[in-house]
């Protein structure tokens, strides 16, 4: 069996070594099994021919059947287009060609009945079809097939003729094989409750679907089953971890209340105080914390983790916090040291900008205990940063940061793995969470401290720019400060650098009275402390930057974020920069700048922006708009990769699965009960298989 999915694809008839090369190296197909999961994205329904007349904007793939009335070269040389008008007696269309015009244009012939197949455009109230399959119609008792399935292609296959097509004809072909066999990895319980087809017709449905119903069928039971063993997995892990290590028990709370009576100088939100007897009751579990704490931007995630901090130093223990750049690691010292220096608690800083000399002494004071708390960028990870006895590792801005680095902290203390939190500001739809870090534990902060006032959020076009700048002028005048971001251009570095630059300029211009600081990646970074810091004694009223300044920073006097280019932005990024301002008693104002033309995407991100502060409802417009795969956090993750199911999508099915998957275990845990064998033996088959799956640890 395994035999069979491993043969090479050239052994398939009609492909042979040439073509199986070409598969290989464009599309990654080498055996029957990469064949086999090569899925089609959709499937066309040859059984139904739409009429002109029932055209819709934004519709999938159709078929229409027609006469080309006209045919017309516009344009000429390379440039050249062909229009073909297309009638079937309830309206016209267009059929473009760019390509193969002058091919196109010898071979059409008008008074032909065509069946033609494409995805229509619609534009300046006509619609049209750009590129499509165009064939000869035939009556409908000759064809094949009725959802013909179109699979992933390359340029290079189409040029070659081994496009959808071609694929769709080896994948057939597979089917047929007298060996095609392909083994259940559900039990029998799972079956019947959820009413699944089998896993053999499942595939075979999923390419070759025997009816619309059938083609649902299989994705369901696909989807299932991928999210299913995804969570089986993370879940199984998550239960080892617990039982495998142990954990510093920190029973004593004396700091903690001493500073919670005595030096706050506010209320804990409701949710500050169940996040903090959720991490404390882990604290005392005797096994080791691995927690996850999602709070949006100015939910007070800092103070958190200085209560708990306090908890592990109260035991003994030292703490330790670790953020992704330079800056935010130099602001949470600041932080943390205010609050540190009330009870006397020792607390240092390190960064790659910590001087050698410096940095010996610092280690010296870990190790010996002397040092309380360390905060600091990843220069925390290094193995010669050993500590007396760590007690707890925080880690600011979780995307950052890959599984691997996580890792590396609980090293910090060999005798007894320190407590791990994660705090992240990115909301995560609770779907992708699950999925995500389904080996952690999750709190959430999901209230702001009171008091705060929403941020106004608008969007203005660049031609309004004076009336913008008007408004900076009024709040700066009235003592308040104001940010200016600009978009990182990705392909190139010197636009970045340029557009920051002209807006410089033309801020410094339109406002000699006040002084403005300027942030970029260009700069090293004493430089951009320098700037920063300037900006935050208000020595400065303007600051231009690039998305340095997108995580942590807090200049509570900072009340006005103009982000230019805000279409080139994602939502994620503009939540983030948002945050930036709406931390102090003022009220905020975020104010988006585009150009008039958007696209529709770019109209949607910006429309939600203006519609909601909430971090976690746009972060679901975000997957919905862009998939799992793009979004802030994922990139490390193997979720990307993702065969069937969509997390944008099947958060139902995410759910069902993973109760599945939870109930499996407690009732047998190590999978041994005859109706599980089945999880376990998929569980070593895939492990064995260096797939998608291993890579989600
Ligand atoms: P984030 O979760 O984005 O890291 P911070 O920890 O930076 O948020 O907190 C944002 C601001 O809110 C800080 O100035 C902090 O002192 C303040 N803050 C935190 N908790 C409260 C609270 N319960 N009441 C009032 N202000 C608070
Ligand atoms: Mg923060």
């Amino acid at each position: 069996m395994t035999n069979f999915w491993n043969t090479k694809i050239e052994f398939l008839k009609g492909i042979g070594t040439q073509k199986a090369d070409i598969l290989g190296t464009e599309l990654q197909i080498f055996t029957f099994k990469d064949l086999l999961y090569h899925f089609p994205f959709r499937h066309e329904d040859r059984t139904k021919i739409y009429t002109i007349n029932e055209l819709e904007p934004d519709m999938p793939f159709v078929q229409l059947k027609g006469k080309i009335t006209q045919l017309e070269m516009i344009g000429s040389d390379k440039k050249a287009r062909l229009v073909a008008y297309f009638s079937d007696g309830t309206g016209y269309i267009e059929l473009l060609w760019f390509q193969g015009a002058s091919y196109q244009l010898k071979n059409l012939k008008s008074d032909t009945e065509y069946l033609v197949l494409g995805v229509p455009q619609f534009f300046n109230n006509k619609f049209s079809l750009v590129h499509p399959e165009i064939e000869l119609f035939v009556s409908k008792e000759t064809q094949t097939g009725f959802l013909q399935p179109v699979y992933p292609s390359t340029e290079k296959l189409n040029r070659k003729f081994l496009g959808t097509k071609f694929i769709a004809k080896c994948i057939q072909l597979l089917l047929e094989q007298p060996n095609f066999v392909i083994p259940e990895n559900l039990n029998h319980e799972i079956l019947t409750k959820y009413r699944f087809i089998s896993r053999q017709d499942a595939f075979k449905n999923l390419h070759y679907p025997i009816s619309a119903n059938a083609l649902h069928q299989a994705k369901r039971r696909l989807k299932f089953e991928e999210l299913f063993y995804i969570q089986l997995q993370l879940l199984k892990q998550n239960r080892n971890q617990k039982q495998i290590f142990s954990g510093h028990i920190f029973n004593s709370l004396k700091l903690l209340t001493n500073f919670y009576e005595k030096h706050l100088l506010f209320e804990l939100t409701n949710a500050q105080k169940r996040v903090v007897k959720e991490i404390h009751t882990d604290m005392t579990s005797g096994k080791q914390m691995n927690r996850l704490l999602q709070g949006d931007v100015g939910s007070g995630k800092t103070m958190v983790a200085f209560l708990c901090m306090l908890i592990a130093i109260d035991n003994n223990a030292q703490a330790c916090m670790v953020a992704p750049t330079e800056i935010l690691a130099e602001q949470h010292y600041q932080t943390l040291k205010e609050y540190a220096d009330k009870l006397n608690i020792t607390i240092d800083l390190l960064t790659g900008s910590t001087k050698q000399r410096n940095r010996r002494i610092m280690h010296e004071r870990l190790i010996n205990g002397n040092l309380k708390i360390l905060v600091g960028t990843h220069a925390i990870f290094e193995d010669k940063v050993q500590f007396e006895n760590m007690g707890l590792c925080i880690i600011d801005e979780q995307h950052r940061f890959g599984v691997a680095q996580r890792k590396k902290l609980w090293e910090k203390n060999t005798q007894l793995y320190p407590h791990i939190l994660v705090m992240t500001a990115t909301p995560i739809p609770r779907t992708l969470a699950m999925t995500l870090y389904g080996d952690l534990d999750v709190s959430v902060i999901d209230e702001l401290p009171s008091g705060r006032k929403a941020i106004v959020t608008a969007y203005r076009y660049d031609a309004h720019r004076l009336r913008v700048f008007g408004f900076m002028k009024e709040e700066i005048e009235k003592g308040r400060q104001v940010y200016m971001v600009y978009p990182l251009i990705e392909e190139s570095e010197k636009l970045s650098y340029k557009n920051v630059m002209d807006g410089f300029e033309s801020v410094s211009r339109a406002f000699p009275e006040y002084h403005v600081s300027i942030v970029h990646g260009q700069m090293g970074g004493q430089e951009k402390e320098y700037e920063m810091q300037r900006f935050k004694k208000n020595e400065t009223q303007i600051m231009v930057a690039t998305t340095v300044i997108e995580v942590g920073v807090n200049v509570p006097n900072a009340s006005v974020m103009i982000i230019e280019n805000a279409e080139k932005f994602g939502l994620a990024q503009l939540h983030q920069l948002r945050g930036r301002v709406g931390r102090g008693a003022e009220q905020s104002y975020c104010i988006l700048m585009t150009k008039p033309e958007l696209s529709k995407e770019g109209r949607k991100r910006i429309d939600t922006m203006c519609r909601t502060t909430n971090g976690f409802e746009i972060a679901e417009v975000d997957l919905e708009l862009r998939g799992p795969g793009d979004m802030a956090g994922t990139q490390q993750s193997g979720v990307v990769n993702l065969m069937i199911a969509d997390l944008a999508k099947d958060g139902i099915i995410l759910q069902e699965a993973r109760n599945m998957a939870q109930q499996i275990l407690e009732k047998d845990e190590n999978l041994v009960l005859p109706d599980n064998k089945i999880f376990q033996v998929f569980l070593s088959i895939q492990k064995e298989n260096e797939s998608v799956w291993s890579r989600i640890s």
